[in-house]
C-alpha cells in the first residue's frame, strides 16, 4: 500500500503550470497537493480533495516547487574571505584566485571534501533548494577531478566536470598541453561519475577554441555540455554555447545584441547568477533586455568560496527584483522552473500531476515575501524526493 499525503489549506500555489492555474506561474488559491510514491498526483482546490488521505494543515501558507539550484561548485576546502574582505576595500576580482582553492582541494582528505559537501548540502535544502547542480574544478589533475565527481555523485545528480576551471599552476605557460589533459585521460576518468562538462571561457580562463576543444570531447564521451561565459568581458562564450546546444551559458553579464538575440533563438537558458555580481560588486546581467528578447532565464547561486559564497536562493529572488528588474513572478520562475530547464529536467520545477514532489512552503501567504522581505528565513518546510540513478545525458 503506497503512502498518500495531501497538503491542505495553502493560501496561495505557486504550479508553474499555465494549464492549472493563474498567469506563467499557474497560481492556485485555497489549494491542496496530493502526493503519492514522492510524486504529485493531483493539484486542485483544497475542498475537493479526497477525504481518505492524511492530511498536513499548511493554514494559508504559500507552496512551490522546491528551488531548482542548477549552478554550484561544492567541491572545495578552505574558504577566501580575507580575499573578500580585499575586494570589499577596492582590489577587483581576478580569476586567479581559484588557485588558492585548489591548493586547499589538493591537500583535503576524501572525508574533509565529503563533510564540506554535505555541510554546504544541508544549507540549500534548508533554503529551500531541492536540487542543486555541483562542478568539480578545484582539483585540476586526473585523481583530484575524478575524486571530486564521485563524492559529488553520492550526493546529487547533477554533476559537472569543470577540468577547465583556470590553468593550473603547473600548467602556466602551456595552456594547450592542459586543455589536452582535460580533454584526453581527465576526461575518460571524471566521465563516468559526470552528466555535464562545463569549462570557464572567460578572461584570465580558457579561450573560446580552447572551450570549444574540451566541450567537444566531453560530447564525444557521453556528457552534455554547459558553459560558464561572458562574465568578465564581452566574448565568444554564449555564441559557442548556442552553437553547441548546451543547457545552458552561465553568468551572461557582457552581453551584445547578437548574443541576446542567439540566447532567445535557442534551447540554451541564461543561467544569472547575480550572487557573483553581488559579492563582487560588479554590474548585474540586463535580465530585462533578454527576458524582453524572449530567452529563458535560470537563477542560480554559483555557490563557491571565491566569488559567491552563498546557498540563498531568496536571495538570489531579492537581488533578480531589486537589481536586475525582474518581476517577483519571473524571479520565482527562474528559480524553480527556469533552473529545471537549465538542468534539462522537466520532473522537476513544476508542480502538477507526475512531477517529483518536491515542494517548499513558506511561513509567508505569497511567493511575492520572497523578494518582498529580503534577508528573511521563510522556508517553513521542505519534502524532497531521493536521488534517481544516473539520468542518461
Ligand atoms: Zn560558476
Amino acid at each position: 500500500m503506497s503512502e498518500t499525503t495531501a497538503l491542505l489549506n495553502i493560501g496561495s500555489l505557486v504550479t508553474n503550470d499555465p494549464a492549472l492555474g493563474d498567469g506563467a506561474l499557474g497560481i492556485i488559491t485555497d489549494a491542496a497537493i496530493v502526493m503519492q510514491d514522492r510524486r504529485v498526483s493531483w493539484v486542485g482546490r483544497s475542498a475537493d480533495v479526497d477525504p481518505t488521505t492524511t492530511v498536513i494543515d499548511l493554514e494559508g501558507r504559500a507552496v512551490l516547487p522546491g528551488f531548482v539550484d542548477s549552478h554550484a561548485h561544492l567541491m572545495f576546502a578552505g574558504d577566501r574571505a580575507d580575499e573578500f574582505a580585499a575586494r570589499m576595500s577596492g582590489e577587483a576580482y581576478a580569476a586567479g584566485g581559484i588557485r588558492r582553492t585548489v591548493t586547499a582541494t589538493r591537500a583535503a582528505t576524501d572525508e574533509h571534501l565529503a563533510a564540506n559537501l554535505r555541510r554546504l548540502a544541508a544549507e540549500l535544502r534548508r533554503s529551500g533548494v531541492t536540487t542543486f547542480e555541483t562542478k568539480s574544478g578545484y582539483g585540476l589533475t586526473t585523481i583530484d577531478e575524478a575524486r571530486a565527481l564521485g563524492i559529488a555523485r553520492s550526493v546529487t545528480d547533477e554533476t559537472t566536470y569543470l577540468g577547465a576551471h583556470v590553468v593550473p599552476a603547473e600548467f602556466e605557460g602551456r595552456p594547450d598541453d592542459y586543455v589536452a589533459l582535460v580533454a584526453g585521460d581527465m576526461l575518460d576518468s571524471c566521465a563516468p561519475n559526470a552528466k555535464w562538462i562545463d569549462v570557464f571561457c572567460d578572461r584570465g580562463a580558457f579561450d573560446v577554441d580552447q572551450a570549444r576543444t574540451v566541450l567537444l570531447a566531453g560530447i564525444a564521451a557521453g556528457l552534455a555540455p554547459r558553459l560558464h561565459a561572458n562574465q568578465l568581458q564581452h566574448g565568444g562564450g554564449v555564441q559557442l554555447a548556442v552553437e553547441l546546444d548546451a543547457a545552458s551559458a552561465d553568468h551572461c553579464t557582457h552581453l551584445d545584441d547578437r548574443d541576446i538575440e542567439a540566447l532567445a533563438a535557442s534551447n540554451t537558458v541564461a543561467t544569472l547568477l547575480p550572487g557573483a555580481e553581488f559579492s563582487t560588486r560588479s554590474p548585474y546581467p540586463d535580465a530585462r533586455r533578454l527576458l524582453d528578447a524572449g530567452a529563458t532565464i535560470a537563477l542560480a547561486t554559483d555557490c563557491n568560496p571565491g566569488s559567491s559564497y552563498t546557498t540563498s536562493m531568496s536571495l538570489m529572488i531579492a537581488l533578480a527584483v531589486r537589481e536586475m528588474h525582474m518581476t517577483p513572478d519571473e524571479a520565482v520562475w527562474s528559480a524553480t522552473r527556469g533552473g529545471a530547464k537549465a538542468l534539462r529536467r522537466s520532473d522537476i520545477g513544476r508542480l502538477s500531476p507526475g512531477s517529483r514532489a518536491d515542494i517548499l512552503s513558506l511561513n509567508a501567504p505569497s511567493h511575492i515575501h520572497l523578494a518582498y522581505r529580503p534577508g528573511v528565513d521563510l522556508i517553513d518546510r521542505v519534502w524532497q524526493s531521493p536521488l534517481t540513478p544516473k539520468v542518461a545525458a
